[in-house]
């Protein structure tokens, strides 16, 4: 099953931090996939694709123009559309639910007003508390409980780099 993430409403000025972490966190709990979406900018994608390269693993990230296009697409294709959102249904009543579907699945995060069309066009609307907080706090959240912490436990194929974990410092090594 594939897993894709799909960033709304990424602008250049103000989100480049927050939508590079909202790829490395699901590149790191497990998702195959980011698609940017709303201003283009491919700076972000380089600097994604850079730390893609040097860590290791399949991990794909593109951008996608037409969101509601792409997401009508991906539901034709039998994909499932979960869309993160502080007014939706709590996460917990519905992983159970979500996990014995072997559909593909769109993980769907905002940033600021998410449009109206999106919570009809998911299957799911899901919250993560009833709280606002962060797209990415949700994200890892969902993502960890929907792989119920296998994630944790993934290898990235042929990293340039990997670190050795330590109890104090820093070990990072050069891959062969
Ligand atoms: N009003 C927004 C909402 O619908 O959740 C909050 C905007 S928040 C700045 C940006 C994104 O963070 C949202 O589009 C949503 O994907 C995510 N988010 C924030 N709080 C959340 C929560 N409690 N549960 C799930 N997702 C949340």
């Amino acid at each position: 099953m594939r897993v894709t993430v799909l960033r709304l409403g990424h602008r250049v000025f103000r989100d480049k931090r927050l939508t590079t972490h909202v790829a490395l966190t699901a590149r790191a709990l497990g998702a195959d996939e980011v698609v940017l979406s709303g201003e283009k900018d491919d700076g972000i994608l380089e600097s994604i694709l850079d730390i893609c390269e040097r860590w290791g693993g399949h991990f794909k990230v593109s951008y996608e123009k037409n969101w509601k296009g792409f997401l009508e697409r991906k539901k034709r294709e039998g994909c499932e559309l979960i869309h993160l959102t502080m007014y939706g249904l709590q996460h917990q009543t519905q992983i159970s639910e979500i996990r014995k579907s072997k559909k593909d699945k769109v993980i769907i995060v905002g940033s600021e007003k998410v449009p109206t069309e999106v919570y009809h066009l998911a299957d799911y609307n899901l919250s993560v508390t009833s709280q606002p907080h962060s797209e990415v706090a949700a994200l890892a959240v969902f993502l960890h409980d929907f792989f119920e912490g296998k994630e944790l436990e993934k290898e990235f194929e042929k990293p340039k780099v990997k670190v050795v974990p330590k109890a104090c410092g820093k070990d990072v090594r050069k891959e062969a």
